[in-house]
């Protein structure tokens, strides 16, 4: 029981806000888990890698389980792809085992340090999800431990609603300690990537839309300080696997020592490096072979970039509105943020396909727009702002990447809440799992 021992932490999401006092456990053997539920007086959550950026990992007052102990591979079928693993293991170490052998997850978010059970908790999706769904599509089983102790097998054929509701469950369910996850052959560890400047809004769309019928992986990078007929404009980058494969390069991660000053970004320097990576792509575009890792994981390459905004951290949002709705919403938002001046470096805007399965999954068919803002004055403001601007596309925030999100706007945006809370209630009756997050969203009834 030595590795039981618990600590006293202060801890954040990616966004190094907010913070949240704890009690940690971080169990190395499954068989631990167990001992680490509080009693019916107190809750507990899991927590990956801390890669979701507000409060969804937190726990203030409560006890936090860290799982990445929790990283052994146990089988791999070669015929069928299918990996039985601890919810611990990293799509980095996935990388540095399956690629060599010619495997990949066939869904992959823009990190390779979040976990497998992060991944399972927000349904994550990645640059190819008009092709290939979200993580959760191929989750073949997960063991759950249940709040009363009771650790259970859940799949589609076994307790499906249980299962829905623990893909993209927040980690409210319980805490995963062993999954079934099926990769897929790749032929080369390498893609052939193309990139091209967009001038503005309309033709983003546009080229985004022909890039889901015509192209594997896409993602758009906007510069989103961009104002009048520039607004919106920035790089498209589309790639196909490659079976020419390319050397292998050790991986190497600039840093970003300590936290910037607050005066060090404003939106002079950030406009400056918008600018910068906006030319950094020919205005004839350019073809690029270049491996699989660097391409799905730029941000990657600099450890701690989050340290950029400073001690107060920063907010992302991330919202997906309707293929209908969307250039006009988008256009409404790309102009409150310029009009905020609120110094958002790169943003991001993919396209995403059908509804995913768990009941608070994010993705729906439709565009979706991730923007960071520094914790300042008058950031509130433009996140309700961004809340407001949502809900009149009927589109929907991400709550892996949320910590400001109203309770009345999650219950408007995401129709199987009730499902959700119906789960919990059965499984859960005295409420020991919780986080901030579910406490702030009113996730239970
Ligand atoms: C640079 C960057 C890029 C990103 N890009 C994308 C992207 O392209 N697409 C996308 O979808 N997301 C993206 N994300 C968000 C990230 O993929 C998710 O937030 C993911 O859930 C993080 O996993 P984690 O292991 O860090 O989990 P944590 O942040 O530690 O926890 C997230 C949730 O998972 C739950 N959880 C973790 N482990 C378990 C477990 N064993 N059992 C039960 N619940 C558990 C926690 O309770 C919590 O609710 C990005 C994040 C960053 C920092």
């Amino acid at each position: 029981m030595a590795s039981l021992r618990t600590k006293k932490l202060s801890l954040s999401g990616w966004g190094r806000y907010p913070h949240a006092d704890t009690l940690a456990f971080r169990p190395e053997r499954r068989p631990d888990v167990p001992a680490c539920l509080p009693g019916l007086d107190g809750s507990v959550i899991a927590r990956g890698a801390g890669r979701s950026y507000g409060d969804q990992a937190l726990n203030g007052g409560g006890t936090t389980i860290l799982t990445e102990r929790l990283d052994r591979m146990i089988s791999f079928d070669p015929e069928t792809g299918r990996l039985v693993t601890e919810p611990g293991v990293t799509f980095a170490s996935l990388l540095d085992v399956f690629l060599p052998r010619g495997y990949l997850t066939p869904v992959s978010p823009g990190t390779s340090y979040a976990t497998l059970g992060g991944a399972i908790a927000n349904d994550v999706h990645g640059k190819n999800h008009d092709r290939m769904g979200s993580f959760g599509d191929y989750v073949a089983w997960v063991e759950l431990l249940l709040p009363s102790g009771e650790t259970k097998r859940v799949s589609e054929q076994e307790d499906a609603a249980l299962f829905r509701a623990t893909i993209g469950g927040a980690g409210l369910t319980g805490i995963i300690t062993c999954l079934a996850v099926d990769l897929m052959r790749v032929p080369s560890n390498a893609v052939d990537l193309t990139e091209r400047r967009v001038a503005d809004l309309d033709q983003f769309i546009a080229l985004l839309a022909e890039a889901r019928t015509n192209s594997t992986y896409s993602v758009g990078w906007i510069d989103a300080l961009a104002k009048g007929r520039e607004l919106g404009r920035g790089i498209l980058e589309t790639a196909e696997l490659s079976a020419t494969p390319i050397a292998a390069k050790p991986r190497r991660q600039l840093g970003v020592p300590f936290n910037f000053p607050r005066m060090a970004l404003n939106s002079l320097s950030v406009r400056a490096f918008n600018q910068l990576y906006y030319n950094r792509v020919p205005a004839a575009g350019r073809q690029r072979h270049t491996g699989i890792a660097e391409f799905l994981y730029p941000l990657d390459a600099i450890a701690n970039w989050n340290k950029i905004y400073g001690k107060p951290g920063f907010s992302q949002f991330q919202c997906v509105l309707p293929d209908a709705t969307a250039p006009v919403g988008l256009r409404k938002m790309l102009e409150a943020v310029s009009a905020a001046g609120a110094a958002s470096f790169l943003a991001v805007l993919k396209t995403l396909g059908r509804q995913g399965r768990g009941m608070l999954s994010f993705p729906m068919p439709g565009f979706t727009l991730a923007l960071d803002f520094p914790r300042r004055r008058g950031t509130d403001a433009l996140l309700a702002e961004l809340e407001r601007l949502t809900l009149e596309s009927g589109g929907r925030i991400y709550i892996a990447k949320d910590s400001a999100l109203s309770a009345d706007g999650m219950a408007e945006m995401y129709p199987e809440l009730s499902a959700f809370r119906m789960v919990l209630s059965e499984i859960d009756p005295n409420r020991q799992i919780g986080s901030d997050q579910a406490r702030r969203l009113r996730l239970r009834a």
